[in-house]
């Protein structure tokens, strides 16, 4: 009996390069505020290394097991990098997307169109004809903090490697 245990542990232990990790998190800002959970929702999946999960999370599941939880505060400038007061800008509500007939709020996300390219943007502020926008990251200059519960450890599919990403309920849907 006891000759299976390693075999098990092995399975589940992560090691990064080609496993596909399943995870629950709640995520705190600097001030201590939830701004994001996965509760309610399927596990997160992510193919380890995987573009548009923050590098420094993906790294801390190293040498972790299925089961596991932790927690792991990131400073700013390891996620989403520092906040540019000069990216809040004004703009002309009549030039928005179907902006006269729109009822914008602050908190609202909009896209512009900057240098050739599609950005999405914060509404900071509504005034009676302009906005103020803000193009930063939501979560940038933002110290955060993940509380994780790791709900799974696979190896990754042929498919996966070869898109780089996890398929799957909480992964790439496709
Ligand atoms: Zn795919």
């Amino acid at each position: 009996m006891t000759d299976t245990q390693p075999t098990e542990a092995a399975a589940t232990l992560i090691t990064g390069i080609g496993q596909v990790i399943a995870f629950h998190y709640d995520l705190y800002d600097d001030a201590s505020v939830q701004v994001e959970s996965s509760a309610g929702h399927p596990p997160v999946q992510f193919l380890y290394g995987q573009a548009g999960v923050l590098s420094a999370l993906q790294e801390a599941f190293l040498g972790k097991s299925k089961g596991d939880d932790f927690s792991i505060s990131i400073p700013s400038g390891l996620a989403y990098g520092r906040y540019y007061p000069e990216r809040v800008q004004r703009v002309l509500k009549k030039n928005m997307d179907n902006g006269a007939k729109q009822r914008f709020r602050i908190g609202q996300i909009v896209h512009i169109n900057q240098d050739g390219q599609r950005q999405a943007a914060t509404i900071v502020k509504v005034g009676k004809f302009n906005l103020d926008i803000d193009t930063n990251h939501p979560m940038a200059g933002k110290d955060l903090t993940f509380d994780v519960k790791i709900e799974g450890v696979r190896q990754a599919s042929k498919d996966e490697l070869a898109h780089g990403h996890a398929h799957g309920p909480g992964g790439h849907q496709h």
